[in-house]
């Protein structure tokens, strides 16, 4: 049997039909269920737990002296397939400084800019009087095969990619920035100088179904090329991927479950780990999620570098 494989179109067309909400980005477990909550609060503490210098209170587990200062650079995130932006909302702008947003999906893209002006959550980040503790958002519109995190507006090419990289499905626009007037982002056309402008945090979050594993690779290795790494060369940043995870016995054992709605796939731990090999990358930490409703699929956060 052939493997179905994802169709970015046939996704695109899935997304934009549904409504341009927390509710819909989560398939109706929104904000009337625990889900969003939990979710948040435990992505932040993987984060903090990974990179102790972004607490911005000392944190209660340690004593104080050793809790680590916060250096006065500003922290960058990259926020995959970002829907409306309830990640950068609920998890990043917290956190860090500038945040980019990936989203191919039209009314998503207008939804998080309007979400972004209104300020509510941590969008009010983008808000602050004092421009110097302002943050700052740019807002990409791009499907993740098509988007290099290294240098946004260099068009991704490569056989792993699709022939379709000549159409428009595989334009990268970037639609809004917002937030911090004098931000120093980095030259969209040129490679980011990773010890000064690499990120620290490459967040995939319920999104990477709409990736084939070949897609899914070399976007991998795109983003691990962007991290910020230490003038020795050592790397500073992770990948973290927070995806449903289906059983290795699913799909007549392959690990991998189509789902004809919206054209993605779920893969199983095993399958994901393959992935992650191909690419090169180190499972730094696994965390499972506690807490979402047992009809759920269960849903496995990896720390990656
Ligand atoms: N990560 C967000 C949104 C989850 S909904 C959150 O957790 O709230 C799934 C998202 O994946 C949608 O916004 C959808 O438009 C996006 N998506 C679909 N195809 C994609 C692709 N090829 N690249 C990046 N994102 C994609």
């Amino acid at each position: 049997m052939t493997e179905k494989l994802p169709d970015f179109e046939a996704g695109v067309a899935y997304w934009t039909a549904t409504s341009a909400d927390v509710d819909g980005v989560l398939g109706g477990y929104g904000e009337g269920t625990p889900v969003p909550r939990l979710d948040a609060t435990s992505s932040r503490l993987l984060i903090i737990s990974l990179l102790p210098q972004l607490s911005t209170i000392s944190p209660p587990h340690l004593p104080p002296s050793s809790a680590p200062s916060r250096p006065s650079r500003p922290f960058r995130a990259l926020d995959c397939g970002a829907g409306i932006g309830r990640v950068t909302s609920t998890v990043l702008l917290p956190l860090f400084d500038l945040v980019d947003l990936v989203e191919p999906v039209e009314p998503f893209v207008v939804q998080a800019q309007t979400n972004a002006l209104q300020g509510k959550e941590g969008w009010k980040w983008l808000h602050v009087e004092d421009e110097s503790k302002r943050k700052g958002v740019r807002i990409w519109r791009a499907g993740l095969q098509h988007f290099d995190p290294l240098a946004p507006a260099r068009p991704v090419r490569g056989e792993a990619n699709g022939a379709g990289d000549a159409g428009t499905s595989a334009k990268v626009e970037l639609f809004s920035q917002l937030g911090k007037e004098y931000a120093a982002w980095p030259e969209p056309s040129e490679d980011l100088k990773v010890a000064e402008e690499g990120y620290d945090l490459v967040m995939v979050q319920w999104c990477i179904g709409h990736l084939s594993d070949s897609e899914l690779v070399a976007f991998l290795q795109r983003s691990r090329r962007a991290l910020r790494q230490r003038a020795e060369g050592t790397c500073e940043g992770y990948i973290i991927v927070k995806e449903n995870v289906c059983k290795d016995t699913d799909g007549d054992g392959a690990g991998k479950v189509f789902d004809e709605d919206d054209s993605s796939i779920t893969r199983s731990d095993k399958a994901f780990r393959e992935v992650f090999e191909r690419a090169g990358l180190t499972i730094v930490r696994r965390e499972v999620q506690r807490g979402f409703p047992a009809e759920l699929f269960p849903v496995i956060a990896y720390a990656l570098r």
